[in-house]
């Protein structure tokens, strides 16, 4: 394997599901990583972006593929960020067309101006909002200048998640398997 792929494949994040830790894993690609990662807001007056996480459900696991990026219409300050533009819905049918409708909606993310970011009591009243309608449990990323925080939602529960420990990576990337054609409706 070359080297750039080998350090692209150990960049993924693997994660456990705090409503379900034996069964479900979420795994979040290095590409959504590096892509989140690049609005950080290391310059001081930059401000927060955001978006929403596209990916598969397989089972019980969670597979986060893609970060949609900040668009023109979306409001943006140092300390807040409301999803206005069209882009990210335009961007999210594209996918689901191309992947032949299996790809979905599997939350959000937003930057926040400081190191270590936790959730405002206004990402947690949206995040609410958000999972209320649903019954598949939402994925929710705050990108902070040096760290982050991931978190599950399920109805009204917000739940930070933990990453898995090294020796259940491997096991874990098994299981949760890219697209495949014939294995895109998982009946379990
Ligand atoms: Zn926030």
């Amino acid at each position: 394997m070359p080297a750039a792929l080998m350090n692209a494949w150990l960049a993924d994040m693997i994660l456990i599901n705090p409503f379900d830790p034996a069964n479900s894993r979420l795994l979040i690609e290095d590409i959504v990583l590096s892509n989140v990662g690049a609005f950080r807001q290391v310059d001081p007056n930059a401000a927060e972006a955001g978006g929403i996480l596209l990916g598969f459900r397989r089972a019980s696991h969670l597979h986060v593929t893609i970060a949609t990026p900040p668009g023109p219409r979306d409001l943006r300050t140092k300390f807040s960020f409301s999803r206005d533009d069209e882009s990210h819905q335009r961007i999210a049918l594209s996918e689901w067309l191309r992947s032949e409708e299996t790809m979905d909606y599997i939350g959000e993310w937003h930057t926040h101006p400081e190191s270590h970011p936790q959730p405002s009591s206004l990402d947690v009243r949206e995040w609410q909002q958000i999972c209320r309608r649903r019954a598949e449990p939402m994925i929710f990323m705050i990108q902070g200048i040096l760290g982050s925080w991931i978190g599950f939602g399920v109805g009204r529960a917000i739940k930070a998640a933990t990453r898995a420990p090294a020796t259940q990576r491997t096991v874990a990337h098994s299981n949760l398997i890219r697209p495949k054609p014939d294995t895109s409706s998982v009946a379990e």
